[in-house]
Formats: C-alpha cells, sequence, structure tokens
C-alpha cells in the first residue's frame, strides 16, 4: 500500500487529531459546507476506480485555509441495495481515518476534515489517491461491492446546488422507519464501528432508535447484517420485554455485556436517567439535565454558544463521550427526536426545556403542537434564571414536577446538615434520585460527619470555607 499511495494506511491512524496548527486545509465543518453520499447504482452506470474532481485540488488550495467539499461515491454490485448506502457512507469516516494526516468527523452534511501539513510534506497533493485509497478499502472491506466511482466537489456553487439532494436523500432514508415501531420486530441490530475509541460502547438501533452518529436507522442494520453477518452491524434477537414504556429487552441487556465485556448488563433504550444508552461520541446531539428546573435540554455540534448550565457543547460531549453510560447527558441522532417513544420513560417532550434555535427549527414539525412555543431555545434563555422565567412564563408542563417535588420536599432538617450544600446546584434540589450515582454521599460512621466518595468525578472548587463549630 506504501507504494501505491503517498501516505500510510491502517486503522492505528484512526483517532489522529489534526489541531490548527498542524493543519495544512480544513475542509467543510461548522464554517463552511460539505457532505457525502453514497448512492447504489446500476453495473452499467458506474466506471469503477473513475475519479472525478470538481473545483481546486489540494496542490492548490492555500495552506491555512478552509474549504468546502462533497464526496459522492457511486456503488454497484449483485448484492448491492438502496439500504446498504447509508452503511457504506458511514465506512468513508472510518476508511478515511485510516490515512496517516487525515482527519474525518462526523458524517453526512455535518461532516468535517482537515489535513496535516506533514501529509503534504509527504505528497498527499491530490485528492485522487486520497479517493482512490477508499475506493480500495470499500472494494476490500466490503466484498458486496464490485465496482466503485467517486466524485470529489470543492467548487462552492457547485456544492449548493448538490447539497439540497443528499438532504434530501438522507430525509427518505430517515422517513422509512416512521411507520414501524419496535414492537413490530423481534431484532435489532448493533454496531460495533466506534469500539475503536469507545471501547465499552454499546449502539443498538431499533426502528423507534436511530443510532447516536444518525448515519444508521433499522432498514441500514438489518441491511448490512444480511451482506456481511460477521462485519460491524450484527442483528440482536430482541428478548423478553421487561419494560416496554423504557425499552429494556432481554436481548439487548445480554448484547450490553458482551459488548461492553461486563462493564453494562442493563440499558433501557429510552430512557434519560436510568440505565441509560452508552455514549460513544458521534452523537450528533447531547441531552443535559438540569436540575434547577429538573428538566432536560438538548445541544448539537453546529451551536457554537453556552448552554444554560455553562457549558458549550464540546465540553460535555467530552464529559459523555467514550461508551459510558452517564446518568444525566445523553448522546442521540437527530433522527430520536423524531421517535414516538422518545425518552418516554422520563416524560418525553414534557420533560424538554431548552436547546439551540438552529437545531428546534429543523425538528420543530416533528415536535408535539402543544409543545413547540414553551421549548426555550438560545434567543429566550442563556442561564438558568431566565430559563426558569421563560418556563413559568410559558406555563412549561415541566412546572407540574415543581409543584409535587415541593409538595414532597420533607421537612428541612437542623444544622449540621445545611453545613453542606452541593456545589453548583441551587435549593430547592430537584433532582432525580439517580442522578449522579458516581458521587453518593454517605453517612459516616460512629465518628460522626459525612463521608464523600467520589469515583469517575471531575471537580473544581473556587474556594472552601472551614470554619469550627462549637
Ligand atoms: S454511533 Fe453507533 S451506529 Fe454509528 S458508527 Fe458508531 S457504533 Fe456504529
Amino acid at each position: 500500500m506504501a507504494d501505491e499511495f503517498p501516505f500510510e494506511i491502517s486503522p492505528m491512524f484512526e483517532g489522529e487529531r489534526i489541531r490548527k496548527d498542524n493543519m495544512y486545509v480544513e475542509l467543510a465543518g461548522p464554517k463552511s459546507k460539505g457532505f457525502e453520499l453514497v448512492r447504489a447504482a446500476d453495473m452499467d452506470d458506474v466506471v469503477d476506480d473513475k475519479f472525478t474532481l470538481i473545483g481546486p485540488d489540494l496542490a492548490d488550495m492555500e495552506e491555512g485555509s478552509r474549504y468546502p467539499i462533497a464526496m459522492i461515491y457511486k456503488i454497484a454490485g449483485e448484492l448491492v441495495e438502496a439500504d446498504l448506502e447509508s452503511i457504506v457512507e458511514r465506512r468513508n469516516h472510518e476508511f478515511q481515518n485510516y490515512i496517516q494526516g487525515f482527519m474525518h468527523l462526523n458524517q453526512r452534511d455535518d461532516v468535517w476534515l482537515r489535513v496535516g501539513k506533514d501529509a503534504v510534506k509527504k505528497g498527499m497533493t491530490s485528492f485522487e489517491p486520497v479517493a482512490k485509497a477508499i475506493m480500495m478499502l470499500f472494494k476490500n472491506e466490503l466484498p458486496f461491492i464490485e465496482k466503485v466511482e467517486a466524485v470529489y466537489i470543492t467548487d462552492m456553487a457547485e456544492i449548493e446546488k448538490e447539497i439540497e439532494n443528499a438532504k434530501a436523500v438522507y430525509k427518505a432514508r430517515d422517513e422509512r422507519t416512521r411507520d414501524l415501531h419496535d414492537e413490530d420486530v423481534d431484532t435489532f441490530y448493533g454496531c460495533t464501528l466506534c469500539a475503536s475509541f469507545a471501547p465499552t460502547n454499546v449502539c443498538v438501533v431499533t426502528p423507534d432508535r436511530i443510532s447516536l452518529c444518525g448515519a444508521i436507522n433499522w432498514f441500514d442494520g438489518r441491511a448490512a447484517a444480511k451482506v456481511d453477518p460477521d462485519g460491524p452491524q450484527f442483528a440482536i434477537p430482541k428478548g423478553e420485554v421487561i419494560d416496554a414504556e423504557s425499552g429494556e429487552y432481554t436481548g439487548v441487556n445480554e448484547a450490553a455485556k458482551r459488548l461492553s465485556s461486563g462493564e453494562y448488563d442493563r440499558i433501557k433504550l429510552h430512557s434519560f436517567f436510568e440505565y441509560p444508552h452508552t455514549s460513544c461520541g458521534c452523537f450528533e446531539v447531547v441531552g443535559f439535565y438540569i436540575p434547577e428546573v429538573d428538566g432536560i435540554g438538548w445541544v448539537d455540534r453546529d451551536f457554537a454558544g453556552t448552554a444554560p448550565n455553562g457549558l458549550q457543547f464540546s465540553t460535555m460531549a467530552g464529559q459523555t463521550g467514550g461508551g459510558k453510560q452517564v446518568v444525566g447527558f445523553l448522546g442521540v441522532g437527530v433522527n430520536y427526536f423524531r421517535s414516538p417513544k422518545f425518552i418516554q420513560a422520563d416524560g418525553g417532550w414534557d420533560r424538554v426545556v431548552w436547546m439551540p434555535k438552529m437545531l428546534k427549527d429543523k425538528i420543530v414539525n416533528d415536535m408535539p403542537e402543544g409543545i413547540r412555543d414553551m421549548v426555550a431555545t438560545d434567543e429566550d434563555a442563556a442561564d438558568v434564571e431566565s430559563l426558569r422565567n421563560f418556563l413559568k412564563e410559558k406555563n412549561h408542563p415541566i412546572l407540574a414536577r415543581w409543584v409535587e417535588e415541593e409538595e414532597e420536599a420533607p421537612e428541612e432538617e437542623e444544622a449540621p446538615a445545611k453545613a453542606v450544600p452541593q456545589a453548583g446546584f441551587s435549593a430547592p434540589q430537584m433532582m432525580p434520585s439517580n442522578f449522579m450515582p458516581s458521587m453518593p454521599m454517605m453517612s459516616g460512621g460512629g465518628s460522626g460527619g459525612v463521608r464523600i466518595i467520589l469515583k469517575n468525578a471531575k471537580v473544581s472548587i473556587e474556594k472552601v470555607i472551614i470554619k469550627k463549630q462549637d
């Protein structure tokens, strides 16, 4: 391979990050445009191994600049069908990351690529060998592909013409699962593509739950498992229903144990707080619990601002990713908002209090009509106080929980219990009882006081005042 291409290709380069200082050019990403698309075609319509570039090549690009990019692949083969398009498209992410000095993030029209300076110095001055390497890997790793052809576009006007078509294709794929539900099937599908950087991740795709990356739905999983049962997408027999509301099944729990090497043995597919789905890191949106209002906010990759909890997407993604089951945070694919089972164990849409305006605009027509105006955006609330006021003003259903909590609140205890507030949360506390289980507060033994055990916790404390008690 090394002789054939002016760069190394190996799975060991997956996870390689190209920081700004080492970047030759950035392609697509949040400040530009781009997409990746795979289309199934007839054998006669594909010229095997052909590469076409529309727009400037790498050698013509100015160092340190940003350009748009679209990557379109046509695939053909006796076993190739439209249901396999998403699966192959997802592998573009994996295979481009095999190339040393080439970084691919996200998927569909959220792709974000960088080419490293060292790679260009070593000879990566054209997209042609990159596309040829990907086509070679497609055919080697996915034997049902007999012919493949690639078109890369770096011309903005051309991309703007093509991107609407790509979005229509993604939409049509997502809509296929609308009339199919978890109870209608006896098999779900798993995916291990993210296991290299999230080893305990348990990715389960069901008719009512698209993958976290948003790229693989139940039909895609089924098609991939059919053509390559030993590949990264495989069947998970659903087994017995333990709890339909939260989406707990014996088959999923068994798969969780196996795929996470024993780290997790329960997953509730439609729960935010209890045994939630693991989050690998390539989720499109991250949900975060806001204890001050007992509600859930959601923030997507495109939102560069700060959520009402004072954190940005990147910070929360860092906290949530890695294949962990993190109570209080949850990574999902955008299409999960359209699921009739969307976090139904925790109140569904009635629990949603905030999301960026751009994300809300994307899904507003799929939100239950009654709640649409009650979910705040960054234009309505920038912090917890303004969020609380907005929710009160709109009479959001979450207010019913505040009343319940206040009614249920136990009598205030005498000091010294009051002397140990939980940093960062304003009273009254309205967290679910299992929030942040990794930070249990336990009564001490005979010596009195409080013993705090912190496990996997990140704590930042500005000031500690210790006073002697008389
Ligand atoms: S998020 Fe899940 S479905 Fe998507 S590539 Fe990763 S493991 Fe596969």
